[in-house]
């Protein structure tokens, strides 16, 4: 376990599947099949082992996309419940091990909200993962605002992950080439689009103003918008928009983990943009493998305090480890 250099190493965005929510989800909303189905079945032996031989002392476990998100409101209740309880049981068995993100009911918003908190005072999750759309609807908007105002009560902060974009959009954006690129539709681009989307909805929506507490968290090196930050910025201060800092509320909101994208001028404009204390080590397991996560961090030129916080010390202080 841990870094050559003695470092704990905590990943955050790290997937399972429910066997009972996964046997809900179709091909099309799953992501295709997936041969890395038996990964993410596994909360046991084989998932264990690629931690200890690629040196991860903690994986955060996350549902994979879209979790409970795309069934009727109270199937999505239901199978909410009873995955966050499963869960909970196996973090149960190796808490130095495992921690938890819950799956919210996003179908049914209040129930969310009280499904966050539950989550989080009873089972002791660290908040909620939030895969796309629900209903062809971003996150942003006023029905799940319920759920912005719980986390911020309870501390936690709400991780925007991607899932499937509308299939309006993959008709207009990605077609004909998702035949023969699945992953233009997916996490070579479809997924860094919709993502970034909601990221910037969620700062235009005024949410973040009511609730002044929210922490948001995105993966994959912030899905572009730290690059973007300054003309994003710019863009919207010229006449004819509403007044809105833009990269200020985004720098003050918003954590950004390395899932699944280990580039060094990547990770370098995001220290130059948020500050090395928003930005936490995740492998986006099993999607990705272990080991490039690892070897790469080792291989940065940062000094060992920096390394230190993407490593673990900003998870432990912002998911309170
Ligand atoms: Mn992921």
């Amino acid at each position: 376990m841990t870094t050559k250099r003695g470092q704990q190493v905590i990943a955050i965005e790290e997937h399972y599947w429910d066997l009972e929510v996964s046997a809900q989800l179709t091909t099309a909303d799953a992501g295709g099949p997936t041969a890395i189905q038996e990964r993410l079945e596994d909360l046991g032996e084989l998932r264990i082992r690629e931690m200890d031989e690629a040196g991860i002392d903690v994986q955060v476990l996350s549902h994979a996309p879209p979790a409970t998100q795309r069934m009727a409101p109270e199937m999505s209740v239901a199978m909410s419940i009873g995955a966050n309880d499963r869960l909970a049981e196996f973090v149960s068995t190796q808490p130095d091990r495992f921690a938890a993100f819950a799956a919210l009911p996003t179908p049914d918003p209040q129930a969310s909200a009280d499904e966050l908190e539950r989550t989080v005072t009873k089972l002791g999750f660290k908040g909620a993962m939030i895969h796309g759309l629900t209903d062809g609807v971003f996150f942003d908007d006023k029905r799940f605002w319920p759920v912005f105002e719980r986390a911020q009560a309870l501390d936690v902060p709400l991780y925007i992950h991607p899932a499937m974009p509308h299939p309006a959009v993959i008709d207009a954006y990605y077609k004909p080439y998702t035949d023969d690129y699945p992953g233009f539709l997916t996490a070579g681009w479809g997924f860094t689009v919709e993502t970034a989307t909601a990221g910037i909805r969620i700062v235009l929506s005024g949410v973040l103003d009511k609730y002044p507490g929210t922490e948001i968290i995105l993966g994959h090196m912030g899905e572009g918008l730290p690059f973007l930050l300054w003309r994003i910025d710019s863009a919207l201060a010229r006449p004819g928009n509403k007044p809105m800092a833009f990269r200020d509320a985004f720098s003050e909101h918003f954590y950004i983990t390395t899932s699944g994208n280990f580039s060094d001028p990547a990770l370098l404009c995001c220290i130059q943009e948020l500050g090395v204390d928003r930005i936490l080590f995740s492998v986006d397991y099993p999607f990705v493998m272990n080991p490039p996560g690892v070897e790469w961090m080792e291989s940065i030129h940062l000094n060992n305090e920096d390394k230190d916080k993407i490593l673990n010390g900003n998870a432990k202080q912002l998911l309170k480890l």
